[in-house]
């Protein structure tokens, strides 16, 4: 298991980690999350020996990895651009870590078979890497990575390179992968799909600090706070007498929970017997549903969203509120669904 405690990691004036706790268990995938520049490479690199800490320890197995050098982690890194060997083949690239263990030759060409059946990549062994697609790189990187048989895989994000709908299907089969092979693995990634797709936990990491650490569903579901929400894809914020006009419309009762409401773009769909009513101010059609922004009755601009294509800018529609959809968030705590 991979314990860090305290971390922090500093450039000059910069705190680029700070004072970050967390543990990733056995055979279990943690996810990193956090916006450009939030020090999710700089944690990364301070796991691999990469990166010297300021303060705090990194253990594994309850050992604290202070002093211990990279390559004798028994850690692999895969990055975004997989840094293949561009003059080898892919079967000579995914034997590198293999030959420098000393594995016999049989045993080497065995586990290269398997390794390329475990990507979804039989018989590219001849093939040079230049000419595989990204995603086939990619593949093949991670087949690498894993050949060494590391005891924590480190992934910085490894489908970032990729266009979008190659990176869902990679990141999916990157679950599988890890499952199926029982790795423990730490994956930093700006991307909340990715991150729910491929780990059990994540960590939302803001400004050098983990903001909150949980169960991918939970984050997903209650984010603590409010910049831990709009990380994660909520998009409407509601509180003071716009709140009110809202839970009134959308049928709730009692008092609402101190906090603000924040709410996915879901939560709010146009449905011709729902009882809030609004003026759509933008209509985007993106690949299976449109996306409406709409000046809402009583409680102002919200996001929303239909199946109806023909909707436009300017027209009067009805909406209904799904508030499974909803969390109220603090700046410390939180609570759903009020
Ligand atoms: P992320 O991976 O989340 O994009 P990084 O860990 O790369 O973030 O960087 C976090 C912060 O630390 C940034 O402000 C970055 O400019 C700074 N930083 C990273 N590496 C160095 C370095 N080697 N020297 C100085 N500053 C650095």
């Amino acid at each position: 298991m991979l314990e860090l405690e305290g971390v922090t990691v500093r450039f000059g004036g910069t705190t680029a980690v700070e004072d970050v706790s967390l543990r990733v268990g056995a055979g279990s995938v943690l996810a990193v999350l956090g916006p450009s520049g939030c020090g999710k490479s700089t944690l990364l690199r301070a796991v691999a020996g990469l990166e010297r800490l300021d303060a705090g320890t990194v253990r594994w197995e309850g050992r604290d990895l202070a002093g211990v050098p990279t390559h004798e982690r028994g850690f692999a890194l895969m990055f975004q651009d997989g840094q293949l060997f561009a003059h080898a083949s892919v079967a000579q690239n995914i034997d590198y870590p293999l030959r420098l263990r000393r594995a016999g030759r049989a045993e080497r060409t065995r586990r290269v078979e398997e390794l390329l059946e475990l990507v979804g990549l039989p018989g590219y062994g001849d093939r040079r890497p230049a000419t595989l697609s990204g995603g086939e790189q990619q593949r093949v990187a991670l087949a690498r990575s894993l050949a060494a048989d590391p005891v924590l895989l480190l992934l910085d994000e490894p489908l970032s390179a990729l266009d979008r709908s190659l990176r869902d299907r990679l990141a999916g089969d990157l679950r599988e992968i890890l499952v199926a092979t029982g790795t423990t693995a730490l994956l930093v990634t700006h991307d909340h799909d990715e991150a729910f797709t491929v780990a059990d936990r994540m960590a939302v990491m803001l400004a050098g600090s983990v903001a909150q650490e949980g169960p991918s569903s939970e984050v997903w579901r209650a984010p603590a706070t409010r910049d831990v929400a709009e990380f994660v894809g909520f998009e409407t914020f509601l509180s003071g007498a716009p709140l009110l006009a809202f839970r009134r419309a959308a049928g709730a009762s009692g008092d609402p929970p101190t906090g603000t409401l924040a709410l996915r773009r879901a939560a709010l769909r146009v449905d011709a017997s729902g009882q809030l009513r609004g003026i759509v101010r933008r209509a985007v059609t993106v690949s299976d549903a449109v996306q409406l922004q709409v000046d809402v009755e009583g409680v102002g601009a919200m996001a929303a969203t239909t199946q109806d294509a023909g909707i436009r800018r300017g027209d009067h529609v009805a909406l209904r509120a799904d508030l499974s959809l909803s969390a109220y968030v603090f700046s410390g705590n939180h609570q759903n669904n009020g």
